[in-house]
């Protein structure tokens, strides 16, 4: 039930967050909401979390164009991160920052998704609370052994190794923001699980890269036409290369959200744990 209601809060969030990360540096966050087509003004019940897209099926009420599903994937994703960190019963101080680092690196992923930058302020703000997190009183936030001031040098530890991918590729591999990012994983998890999110990030990275590169390439458009005989279908989307830039912030975050988690609820991850 209390996992219920977080869940729901996190919904709401999940619309901040859109708004956040759509409005930094273009607008003040007090503007009214509008459509990013027509402009029209977006009514109260157009704004309910996920239910709204999905009534109106992805489309502007007024002028028809596409609303994004990033907005229902952030609430969604927002949502169902507050329902399992607020459900796992953690001091109230722990609960209270363990939101606030969610709702944060959620912001960082979905910027670094649309611009491939990570904005400073919010990285350094996550570490800030990811480094608090080390001296809160009794269980910690991962409730994983008793954290101590030892524990500061995980942030390095846990950077170190993408700060060097960072200089020796002169920043064409990873972003200076990545590394950054992973002083606040290390902080949050500690040195070895913060490794291990780092290794889950780039397994999940490898893969779901190599998937967008084989499924926008030449020869999957090759394949797809043997299958389908429209003549009027043809390949939309990114077309993405081994050139292209694919962010690897999100895929931290996601990692650095799996590992966190399941370290709340004592879950052992296979082959990575242990
Ligand atoms: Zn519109």
């Amino acid at each position: 039930m209390l996992a219920v209601m977080y869940g729901l809060f996190g919904l709401i969030i999940g619309s901040f967050v859109n708004v956040v990360v759509l409005r930094s540096g273009v607008l003040s966050l007090s503007g009214k909401s509008g459509c990013m087509s027509c402009g029209a003004k977006i009514k109260w019940y157009d704004l309910i979390p996920v239910l709204s897209w999905l009534a109106l099926r992805g489309r502007c009420r007024a002028c028809g164009s596409r609303i994004s599903v990033q907005y229902p994937a952030v609430e969604l994703g927002t949502g169902v991160s507050f329902a399992l960190i607020g459900g796992a019963s953690l001091p109230p101080l722990a609960t209270l920052l363990g939101l606030l680092i969610c709702s944060v690196l959620i912001a960082i992923a979905v910027y670094d998704l649309r611009h491939t930058i990570i904005p400073d302020a919010w990285v350094w703000s996550f570490n800030a609370l990811a480094l608090i997190s080390i001296f809160l009183p009794e269980s910690s936030l991962t409730a994983f052994s008793s954290q101590t001031a030892f524990d500061t040098i995980a942030g390095p530890i846990v950077a170190a190794p993408l700060f060097v991918l960072w200089l020796v590729s002169r920043g064409k591999w990873i972003g200076l923001g990545d590394s950054k990012l992973a002083l606040g994983i290390g902080w949050l998890l500690g040195s070895l699980a913060g490794i291990k999110a780092v290794l889950l990030a780039f397994i999940l990275g490898a893969i779901i890269g190599l998937a967008l590169i084989f499924f926008s390439s030449a020869l999957w458009n090759r394949i797809v036409k043997q299958f389908i005989q429209h003549h009027s279908w043809h390949m939309s989307g990114a077309g993405i290369t081994m050139k292209s830039e694919i962010p690897f912030g999100p895929f931290l975050i996601a990692a650095c959200l799996f590992v966190w988690i399941s370290q709340i609820y004592h879950i052992p991850i296979p082959f990575l744990w242990q």
